[in-house]
């Protein structure tokens, strides 16, 4: 079975004016360990579909599936539940807490779930420095951290949780070249050795070497999918 599935999906934002068409007949199916790109110019879709993905937001027709559940079925608890357990976002402008050290900010997924006493929470959290290669930077708060060590943070943060599905939102974006490669490779090996299924929307082609497929988005619509290998 997929890990994610789109069926038919399409998004229309209702505005003042005119209604928005973001996403028409999108269907794909991802599995487990695949790393996939979502390319598209700006304004294609990308963000609305991976939101759609992450059940932050729901289809206007069509179904999205996480893990066998269809998102907009589910009960408030249940979607609070698939958000925390098996998603992680990952965000161009990183979005971490800036009052909180890194540490903290890794830990914040697992506290927010309360599942885990302290000490393994905080344990938890060093690993995935470690995976990152920042755990010397620990006690560090966001500011005192380059955008490359920063990306590469929000990426433990996503990760803490042993998500099914990484979401990441034009990671690269605030990031010179090299920096941005080092991410691409962290999101890769996220893929490989966790089996989570990657999805990464950007609006560049760096990433189409390093991937697994790509699926190109046009105006809310599938352009071209390389389909699963
Ligand atoms: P991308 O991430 O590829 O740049 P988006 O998903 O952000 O594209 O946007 C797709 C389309 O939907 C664009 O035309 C955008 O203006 C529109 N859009 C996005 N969010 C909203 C919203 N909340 N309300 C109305 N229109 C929106
Ligand atoms: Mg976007």
């Amino acid at each position: 079975m997929a890990l994610l599935e789109a069926r038919s999906v399409a998004k229309i934002y209702q505005t003042q004016s005119a209604p928005v068409a973001a996403l028409q007949d999108i269907s794909f199916a991802v599995d487990a360990g695949s790393f996939v790109a979502l390319i598209g110019r700006s304004g294609c879709g990308k963000s609305t579909l991976l939101n759609l993905c992450g059940a932050m937001d729901f289809p206007s027709s069509g179904e999205i599936v996480i893990d066998g559940q269809v998102t907009h079925r589910l009960t408030d608890a249940a979607l609070t539940r698939i958000r925390r357990e098996k998603v992680g976002f990952i965000f161009q402008s990183f979005q971490l807490l800036p009052t909180l050290t890194a540490a903290e900010n890794v830990e914040l997924p697992l506290l927010l779930r309360r599942a885990r006493p302290a000490q393994d929470v905080r344990k938890a959290a060093l690993d995935r420095l470690r995976w990152v290669d920042m755990e010397t930077y620990a006690d560090r708060l966001p500011h005192q951290l380059s955008g490359g060590q920063q990306q590469r943070l929000a990426i433990a943060r996503a990760l803490v949780h042993d998500p099914r599905l990484l979401l990441a939102d034009e990671p690269t974006g605030n990031l010179d070249t090299a920096t941005g490669d080092m991410v691409l490779d962290l999101l890769r090996r996220s893929a490989r050795e966790f089996g989570v299924a990657v999805i990464l929307a950007t609006h560049s082609s760096e990433s189409i070497g390093l991937v697994d497929r790509v699926i190109a988005l046009r105006d809310g619509r599938i352009e071209k999918d390389t389909g699963p290998r």
